[in-house]
């Protein structure tokens, strides 16, 4: 079978991460943020976080072609050769049409795209609790989904630390930013009958259920 490659969207705090994990591993996908990726080399210290940390803690867009490039590497690693969820790529043109074009080259195409929605107050509420495993990146938020051991990770048990571009200035640009640069790409999408939007300000299950039938007429279709 060819590969699936879904797209996820959504501002700062939407639960794209939480959702995208549950998706990946539901299907088998490998599951791809672009912002784990960065914050990863910016954990280990490489050239490429120490780049990419300036925008990130800036609330900008790190340059396209070093997202490009590290995106689309981590695309060809085996155990995304069924597919990916992917977060948070692409979120220019410009990287749209890279992914695009490397897909076409794959062989496959992006099947379903996804927009999680929820307001900028809902996202300042959510971030401020929100705490991410510093080994698997996995997500927490102390009001509405917290570890079961304070501080680690259920998953792996990997140390949990607060992002430094969450400060409430960070989010307002993010947002921003997202407007700006981003929800273009969103028309682009809807109008090649792709996009599948839903309220991300319901509980975590109710909005999964929407994605899983979501992927459902997807799968059947
Ligand atoms: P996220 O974890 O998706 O919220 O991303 C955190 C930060 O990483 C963003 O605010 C950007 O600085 C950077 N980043 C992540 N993905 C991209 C992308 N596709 N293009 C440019 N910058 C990105």
């Amino acid at each position: 079978m060819r590969p699936r490659y879904i797209l996820i969207f959504g501002p700062p705090g939407a639960g794209k991460g939480t959702q995208g994990r549950r998706l990946a591993a539901k299907l088998g996908l490998a599951y791809v943020a672009s912002g784990d990726l960065f914050r990863q080399q910016a954990e280990a210290g490489t050239e490429l976080g120490k780049v990419a940390k300036q925008y990130m803690d800036r609330g900008l867009y790190v340059p396209d072609d070093i997202t490009i490039r590290m995106v689309l590497e981590r695309l060809r690693e085996p155990d995304a050769a069924r597919g990916a969820i992917l977060d948070g790529f692409p979120r220019t043109l410009a990287q749209a049409e890279a992914l695009e074009g490397a897909l076409a080259e794959w062989g496959a195409g992006i099947d379903l795209v996804i927009y999680i929605k929820i307001s900028e107050a809902e996202a300042l509420r959510r971030t401020r609790g929100r705490w991410v495993c510093r080994n698997c990146q996995a997500v927490y938020n102390l009001e509405t989904n917290p570890p079961r051991v304070a501080g680690f990770c259920d998953v792996c048990g990997g140390e949990l630390y607060q992002r430094s571009d969450e400060t409430p200035e960070t989010l307002r640009r993010r947002f921003e930013v997202f407007a700006e640069q981003t929800l273009p790409l969103l028309e682009h999408y809807r109008q090649r009958g792709l996009l599948v939007e839903v309220d991300g300000e319901r509980p975590i299950d109710q909005v999964f259920r929407e994605l899983e039938a979501a992927v459902g007429r997807l799968v059947a279709g």
